[in-house]
């Protein structure tokens, strides 16, 4: 087994930390859409003031290649967004068919019009589309989905410039509570390119001691039950039981699941993970909320417009 090992003296502090917190009452929410609400009024403000100066309005071009039901309305959601903050959606809905190189083409086009200050490829692409060439293809100043090797190494090299949307967007959500991240223990649970592994480098960057847990990690539970901060960031309703959380922990939930029902659901029991942890991100209306407005506070500083970030009043 991996040997993180937790000696008595830290383990005892994580202890006092949480029992300080230790919450009788349920969890209070961390509320993605509140707070992406307010982040996308200061995109807005924020546009509108460089507008006014005479600046160029930013523009964001969307592009969706297929049909995927799914991709369609994340796509369709990004675009009313896109309204909402003041900025010139474009868009490009490509067939099926679309050939590797003629959406290489469309993005060296895009990379090189100066009405466009972001480009965004909806993924998942059709299979005949290799993913990594295309993101890597997009404009590094452009890269608003931040997923672009060159951006994810400079989050890396603690110099960031365009950083993946989710990661960033939980950081605001947690920063707008005025929940401290820097020196406490987080947790992430999955290790995906666009999720997992830029959210441990984002954490890393905010200062937080992180611990990234995966399909390989042996005793999952072990590293749960010691998370004073825990993401949990899989599609499997149920890969971490709400038993293991700690008491007074924070939890963020990123997965998405439908149930048979038709209900969506996150990737921990919502009720009984609320019932120890001190602060819980809800399924819907938590992560996805922030991951878009991010996009959008991105694409304005693709522009060169600085957004300030929202803090609970
Ligand atoms: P993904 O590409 O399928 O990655 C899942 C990750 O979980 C992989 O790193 C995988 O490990 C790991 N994993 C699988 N089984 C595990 C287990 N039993 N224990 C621990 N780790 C395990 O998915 P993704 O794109 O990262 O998305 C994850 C979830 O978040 C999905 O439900 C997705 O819909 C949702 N999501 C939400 C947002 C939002 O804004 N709310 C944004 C993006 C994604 P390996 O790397 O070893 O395969």
């Amino acid at each position: 087994m991996l040997a993180i090992r937790y000696n008595a003296r830290s383990f005892s502090s994580l202890k006092t930390t949480m029992n300080k917190s230790m919450n009788p009452a349920p969890a209070q929410i961390l509320d993605g859409l509140a707070v992406s609400a307010a982040v996308l009024t200061s995109v807005h403000e924020a546009i509108a003031a460089h507008v006014r100066a005479g600046g160029q309005r930013p523009g964001l071009a969307v592009v969706l290649v297929g049909e995927d039901p799914a991709s369609s309305i994340y796509v369709r959601a990004k675009r009313k967004d896109c309204e909402r903050a003041g900025i010139q959606a474009g868009d490009f809905d490509l067939p099926f068919e679309t050939s590797q190189a003629e959406l290489l083409a469309l993005i060296d086009q895009l990379n090189r019009d100066d009405k466009i200050q972001g480009v965004l490829v909806q993924l998942p692409l059709p299979p005949h589309i290799d993913e990594v060439a295309v993101t890597n293809a997009i404009s590094v100043s452009k890269d608003v989905d931040g997923f672009h090797a060159f951006n994810v190494g400079r989050l890396a090299l603690r110099q960031p410039g365009l950083r993946p949307c989710t990661s960033r967007g939980i950081v605001t959500l947690l920063n707008y509570y005025g929940i401290r991240i820097k020196g406490r223990h987080c947790v992430v649970v999955g290790a995906s390119n666009i999720v997992g592994r830029p959210l441990g480098l984002e954490l890393l960057y905010q200062g937080a001691t992180v611990t990234t847990c995966h399909r390989f990690t042996e005793d999952l539970a072990f590293y749960v039950r010691h998370a004073e901060v825990l993401i949990i960031a899989v599609g499997k309703r149920g890969v971490v039981d709400a038993d293991w959380v700690a008491d007074g922990a924070v939890v963020v939930d990123v997965g998405i699941n439908r149930l048979e029902s038709g209900k969506l659901v996150g990737d921990i029991d919502f009720e009984r993970a609320a019932a120890k942890a001190a602060w819980i991100s809800p399924v819907p209306g938590g992560v996805g909320p922030m991951t878009r407005a991010t996009l959008m506070q991105n694409t304005a500083e693709a522009a060169g417009i600085d957004v300030a970030e929202p803090i609970m009043p």
